[in-house]
């Protein structure tokens, strides 16, 4: 199994290239060059086996040769160690929660197995490898802890300053070790703009890899709850995903080329809402974000574009046909967050909510279909809206966060500045 860039279909790179340079030179994505079918075999069986089995016989089957199928099986293992379950608010709605694992946001899935997958290529390399990452929330936090103490490695978090939660950036800042936060006078799309031109400047690129969702080892195991749920629930699910820079939805997308069944998508979004705009006129028209209280999905240059274009061969009325889109303001989230609570005692975060607020438009167009909405993070990392909404003392807090938020933060502040942060490695690395 070989990988192309979207801007270079006929040149292709190992797996090892792809995962730990993850950002071609010519500034398009990675992508696998062809996206294998599972077999009848997996299909007699996938509903008997555990989930970590299950998955990874679906990463071996996209994998290929790529890597040994014992090691794979034996990564992707150590990776899925929390459970996705599904809670059934009423016939036809379901929450998928994601927020199982050690950080309570779904990106544990992608930063555990990109981890692992990243220490085992690089394990006989002579140099460390510096992990430099932007995060609008919770990416940062996911890819810190599953790095934290692995050897070789360090990482690096650029974040916008006073744009993230509380806690989310105890999680970027006090975690210590081998973890590094840099707190950028900006936004969340001037942190990734720094990180892009760090990867294309070859005074500091040798030891760089990227974490953000434009690495497709992230979405990966991203892949296996889905196919979990349509193996629970059944094959006609219309999946609600909450977007921001669409790696979430990407690899559902990839998972059905891979023969998952699936009715339809739906993309919420907040008022970052480039692709249902595009969905809707067939104009892509990216543009700055602005800030929202669901503040993980404030992208206004969703980065898994340009993979979602090549999955439908650069036909608008073909991805149009599979994704609907939905918009949602941060007051119709607040109220979205009182609703599930007063009609179905359900605590739901700002991004579930966006979610829920596009699952009843669906339904309301298409009575009947059973929509499983993606809960994308526990709402205890959202605790100010959470309470301002619900009332104090109405999410509680798990005690792997509570630990951190009594840690104190240590972050370097930054302009946000290509050159600042060039500069800043040059010394620091
Ligand atoms: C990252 C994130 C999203 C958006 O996911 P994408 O893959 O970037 O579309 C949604 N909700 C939460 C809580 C997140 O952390």
């Amino acid at each position: 199994m070989k990988f192309y860039s979207t801007k270079s279909p006929d040149q292709f790179v190992d797996i090892k290239e792809a995962v730990i340079r993850s950002l071609p030179a010519d500034n398009g994505l990675y992508m696998p060059e062809k996206i294998n079918q599972l077999s009848d075999e997996f299909w007699a069986s996938w509903k008997d086996m555990e989930f970590a089995e299950m998955g990874a016989a679906v990463v071996k089957t996209l994998f290929a040769d790529a890597v040994p199928a014992a090691d794979l099986d034996a990564l992707v293992k150590d990776a899925l160690n929390f459970e996705a379950p599904t809670v059934q608010l009423d016939e036809t709605t379901s929450i998928l929660e994601l927020f199982h694992g050690p950080t309570l946001a779904f990106k544990d899935f992608g930063a555990r197995f990109m981890a692992r997958l990243m220490a085992y290529l690089t394990k006989d390399d002579e140099s460390d490898l510096t992990v430099l990452v932007a995060t609008s929330g919770d990416t940062g936090g996911a890819v810190a802890d599953a790095f934290l103490g692995v050897e070789g490695t360090r990482v690096v978090i650029l974040y916008p300053k006073g744009k993230v939660s509380l806690l989310q950036e105890k999680q970027l800042t006090a975690l210590g070790g081998n973890i590094t936060a840099l707190e950028i006078d900006g936004s969340f799309d001037d942190c990734q703009r720094m990180v892009k031109a760090a990867f294309l400047n070859d005074e500091v690129n040798e030891t760089l890899t990227s974490a953000n969702s434009i690495n497709i080892s992230r979405l990966v195991p991203q892949m296996l709850y889905y196919f979990d749920a349509v193996r629970k629930a059944g094959d006609d699910l219309v999946f609600v995903v909450p977007s921001g820079n669409f790696g979430n939805l990407t690899a559902a997308l990839i998972a059905t080329q891979m023969g998952m069944p699936v009715k339809h998508f739906v993309a919420a979004t907040n008022a970052n809402d480039v692709v249902p705009q595009y969905l809707d006129s067939g104009d892509y028209q990216p543009r700055p974000s602005v800030p929202t209280i669901s503040n993980a999905m404030d992208v206004g240059a969703p980065s898994n574009f340009a993979r979602m274009e090549e999955i439908y061969g650069n036909s608008w009325e073909d991805m149009k046909a599979n994704i609907s889109g939905y918009t949602y303001n941060d007051e119709q989230t607040r109220e979205a967050i009182r609703a599930v609570k007063e009609r179905y005692g359900y605590t739901i975060d700002p991004h579930g909510a966006v979610g829920w607020l596009a699952a009843e438009a669906w339904k309301s167009e298409h009575p009947g279909d059973h929509t499983v909405i993606l809960e994308t993070a526990h709402p205890s990392k959202f605790i100010d809206i959470m309470e301002e909404e619900l009332g104090a003392g109405s999410v509680e807090i798990p005690e792997r966060l509570a630990i951190l938020a009594e840690r104190e933060k240590v972050a370097t502040p930054m302009a946000p500045d290509e050159a600042a942060l060039a500069e800043w490695l040059k010394e620091n690395l």
